[in-house]
């Protein structure tokens, strides 16, 4: 716990959102002021809403898209919707936040001479040829596709972060996500965990788009936190970018079976189309994480799973609020 004297104030973008609120969690935690910066297109205010009388949190309603005045001495740049559903629903803006935001709080950032935190992504790997993928990847990325938005936002996202080091000497550091789950999902925002985790406890058809054979890693939200802040309290030299998230590979059939089994559901499986671009195996290269970090993920899927399941079920019993929440 920090002491008046040695207590951050830290801006976290995006923070009411879902990596974002679990990430504020763990700095007042451990003693920091926290600004929290949204502009609630995809997060809500009931993410954070078990800290509304808490002392050391500030929300701040704000389109980082838009220059921001602010003064912090670290900042956590996660604004941007992350669900493809959700950011293909007005693609240019979900480059703009990327870009535009990353340029707005990058400028932040070299004005006040503090470290900055990107959270990049898998994408910038695309539909790779490399598996599991290493740091050293370039991708294998579409730049005029459905996903392009997303991917080549948070692409030029990382350049501008690397010549903004290169260029203004400025302490950042780069991580790639890797499909990450747990509680506080938006219910409807179209990923696989929540997508069948909320049809199987309500009984209705699991989706498995094309024939199910396409994998992801999936990586449980607090072991993701965890390796966040390794990252950003290592050495100022490691800048990354580094992979986080959970080595273990499933394709989306297994999931679906993991999850009607965890459940009991009796929900069917049923097809639908592949979407465009779909990428069809990720696996994260975690040893660069493991060897400067010493962090590796300790919760398997079917732990997480269950915690999960357990949070959706709340959130459905409470009748009328999914409603408003999948508004
Ligand atoms: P999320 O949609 O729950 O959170 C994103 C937050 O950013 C939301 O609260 C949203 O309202 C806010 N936001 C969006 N555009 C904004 C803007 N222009 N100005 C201010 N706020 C804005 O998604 P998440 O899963 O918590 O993802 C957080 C970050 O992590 C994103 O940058 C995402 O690209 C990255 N990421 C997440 C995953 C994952 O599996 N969850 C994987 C790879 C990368
Ligand atoms: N998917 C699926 N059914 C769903 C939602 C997603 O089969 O109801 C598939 C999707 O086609 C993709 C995988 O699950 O192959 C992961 O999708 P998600 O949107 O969660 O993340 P991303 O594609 O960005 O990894």
């Amino acid at each position: 716990m920090r002491t008046y004297n040695d207590r951050k104030r830290v801006l976290v973008t995006g923070g009411a959102g879902f990596l974002g609120s679990h990430l504020i969690d763990r700095l007042l935690a451990r003693g920091d002021d926290v600004l929290c910066v949204d502009n609630l297109f995809t997060g809500s205010r009931r993410n954070i809403a078990h800290l509304d009388s808490h002392p050391r949190l500030e929300f701040m309603r704000h389109d980082v898209t838009f220059p921001l005045y602010v003064e912090v001495d670290e900042i956590w740049n996660l604004a941007c919707p992350a669900s493809p559903v959700h950011y293909q629903h007005d693609p240019v803006q979900t480059t703009k936040t990327s870009v535009h935001g990353a340029i707005n709080l990058l400028g932040l950032a070299k004005r006040l001479r503090v470290p900055i935190f990107q959270a990049s992504t898998s994408e910038v790997y695309g539909d790779p040829v490399v598996h599991p993928q290493p740091e050293s990847y370039w991708g294998h990325v579409n730049p005029i596709g459905t996903r392009s938005c997303y991917d080549e936002g948070k692409r030029c996202a990382e350049t501008l972060f690397f010549d903004y080091h290169r260029q203004h000497g400025l302490d950042i550091k780069v991580v790639r996500i890797f499909n990450t789950y747990g509680p506080r999902m938006h219910p409807n925002d179209g990923r696989v965990v929540s997508n069948f985790i909320v049809q199987a406890l309500q009984g209705q058809d699991i989706t498995v788009y094309g024939n199910g054979q396409q994998t992801r890693s999936f990586c449980y939200v607090d072991d993701l936190i965890n390796g966040f802040l390794a990252f950003m309290a290592a050495p100022a030299e490691f800048i990354g970018p580094v992979n986080l998230g959970n080595p273990g590979e499933f394709t989306m059939l297994e999931l679906a079976q993991k999850v009607i089994a965890l459940t009991g559901s009796r929900s069917a499986i049923v097809h639908q189309p592949l979407p465009s671009d779909d990428p069809l195996q990720r696996k994260p290269d975690i040893r660069l994480a493991q060897e400067r970090l010493g962090w590796t993920p300790k919760i398997d899927l079917d732990a997480g799973l269950a915690l999960t399941i357990a949070y959706f079920d709340r959130l459905l019993s409470q009748q009328g609020e999914v409603t408003q929440l999948a508004a």
